[in-house]
């Protein structure tokens, strides 16, 4: 399936699509940097992480991070891409106060991984293909802190030589919405890899959105790319306001600048930063001080090899062995740790293909519903897998029903304890046996002959019965049997 059906825009000459695609920029998870030892940690006083090499210092040598290359192929693996054998780093020249070697080591014609895909899922249940055109690696330049001083700007070395992927996708998306759920996709392989760990708000993963707008069916038209996006409600704002300034600029008669802009988050808009003609010829040219990078098939094949498995092949195995749905599947593996949370639930499960469903329910609506009400991660939820692995063991086996569950959820919750001692301390065991179920049903339809009369006359209000058992044996009566005994008894 490829990307064709978005949201199209309703403009006065009639309807428009949104054309996108992203230039991802990824920190590759190291302890040092893409050429030099310094650390990659974040956080620390300025430039205290800053080696001879990363403030190109005269006559120091770039060595390549062998970790980092490793990086970037496992990435290219898990995008599903053509890792190129050998790859060419090349000088990007450009000034700017924080690069301080006066051009960026990156990769040109020659980058480390090719033409790739990611199958990417949508709220409304399909599913897009996006295409990969390449991923290269390159080094991050420092920041310039403009703040510190009311006369001077100074500059933090911190994170100048840090290594990053670009993750360049093709112009596949078609929404906002679809671009979105891209970046969430792509987020989430690189963290299954542990190749990005995806905290956009430290910078760690932004995105430079290319938009443009066409007629459907129309060739392409001319895109405008936004800078250095930094989170994925902005992505998605950025998006839906860029494409409606194209098509108002379209419709007046206008033409697109090819020009790049900046998003204002505070005001939801695009502003113009530079056009084509002020473009930096960037005189690209390999970097005379790196040998080209040269892999065998034996190391890319051992890499492959040692992929952990990636979200789209355990959804797969979720819907096989789990009977999940498409939906519930996709919820569970979007991180790591939830995936193997329910998967610690099931381990404690008697049937485990039996009760996969009703774990994943429990798993996605009680557990993960409370675990965001209260703003914590799955890590620090206070029930642990085991233990809603045994609330969901006692349900499955018939000992308690689904509403005494929720009571036990939450003293486990509040409380702490084993659910399967507390069931038995508590006394909250379901009632299946029928004989006192049956004293129960017998006394309500003696003590309320009207409403029997509207029941038989009204099958649907047998609800009422059931609640009134429900209530006096305190919820632990088996709704089902107290079902089928009041169809029984009022012979409906
Ligand atoms: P540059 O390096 O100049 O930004 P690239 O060829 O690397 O150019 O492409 C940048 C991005 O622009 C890619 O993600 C590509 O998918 C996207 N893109 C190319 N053409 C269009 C278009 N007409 N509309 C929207 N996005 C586009
Ligand atoms: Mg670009």
């Amino acid at each position: 399936m490829s990307a064709t059906n978005g949201r199209l825009i309703k403009g006065a000459t009639g309807d428009w699509e949104m054309v996108i695609g992203l230039e991802v920029h990824a920190q590759v998870t190291s302890n040092s940097k893409l050429f030099s030892g310094a650390s990659t940690e974040f956080g620390g006083d300025p430039n205290t992480h800053v080696s001879l090499v990363d403030a190109a210092m005269p006559g120091m040598l770039p060595v390549i991070n062998e970790f980092c290359v490793e990086q970037a192929v496992r990435t290219g693996l898990g995008l599903n891409a053509q890792i190129n054998l050998r790859s060419v780093f090349d000088r990007k020249n450009y000034f700017y106060p924080d690069s301080p070697q006066g051009y960026q080591i990156s990769q040109y014609k020659s980058p480390i991984v090719g033409e790739g895909e990611v199958i990417v899922d949508l709220p409304d249940g399909d599913s897009i293909t996006v295409g990969i055109e390449r991923l290269h690696l390159e080094q991050d330049a420092g920041k310039s802190l403009h703040d510190q001083h009311s006369t001077m700007s100074f500059v933090d070395l911190n994170r100048s030589g840090v290594a990053l992927m670009e993750i360049v996708s093709k112009p596949d998306m078609r929404s906002a919405e679809q671009a979105r759920a891209y970046v969430t996709k792509l987020r989430s392989i690189l963290r299954y890899l542990g190749t990005c760990d995806g905290d956009m708000e430290k910078g760690n993963l932004r995105a430079d959105v290319n938009v443009s707008v066409r007629k459907p069916g129309h060739a392409l038209g001319t895109r405008c790319e936004i800078k250095n996006v930094n989170s994925i409600r902005f992505i998605g704002q950025a998006i839906e306001y860029e494409a409606r300034r194209q098509v108002g600029i379209l419709e007046d008669g206008g033409a697109i600048d090819q020009e790049t802009r900046l998003f204002d988050a505070n005001k939801g808009e695009t502003r113009s930063m530079r056009s084509k003609e002020e473009a930096h010829d960037y005189r690209y040219f390999p970097d005379p001080d790196l040998l080209p990078l040269e892999f065998s098939e034996t190391y890319v094949a051992e890499l492959r090899a040692q992929l952990p498995e990636l979200p789209d092949q355990k959804k797969a195995r979720f819907i096989a062995d789990f009977g999940l749905s498409p939906y519930d599947a996709s919820v569970l593996v979007a991180e790591r740790e939830s995936a193997d949370f329910y998967e610690t639930v099931l381990a404690k499960l008697a049937d485990k293909v039996r009760d996969g469903k009703l774990a994943a329910n429990w798993v996605i609506n009680e557990l993960f519903g409370r675990v965001n009400k209260e703003g914590r991660d799955i890590s620090a939820s206070p029930v642990s897998a085991a233990q809603l692995g045994a609330i969901v063991d006692l349900i499955g086996e018939g000992t308690i029903s689904g509403k005494i569950a929720k009571d036990l959820f939450e003293i486990v919750w509040t409380e702490g304890g084993d659910p399967r001692a507390l069931v038995e301390a508590r006394g909250l065991k379901q009632v299946t046996d029928l004989g006192a179920i049956e004293k129960v049903v017998d006394n309500i339809i003696a003590a309320n002959p009207d409403k029997v009369a509207q029941a038989r006359a009204k099958p649907q209000l047998i609800g009422w019965f059931v609640g009134q058992v429900m209530k006096s044996s305190g919820g632990k009566a088996n709704p089902q049997s107290v079902n089928d005994l009041l169809k029984a008894k009022l012979g409906i």
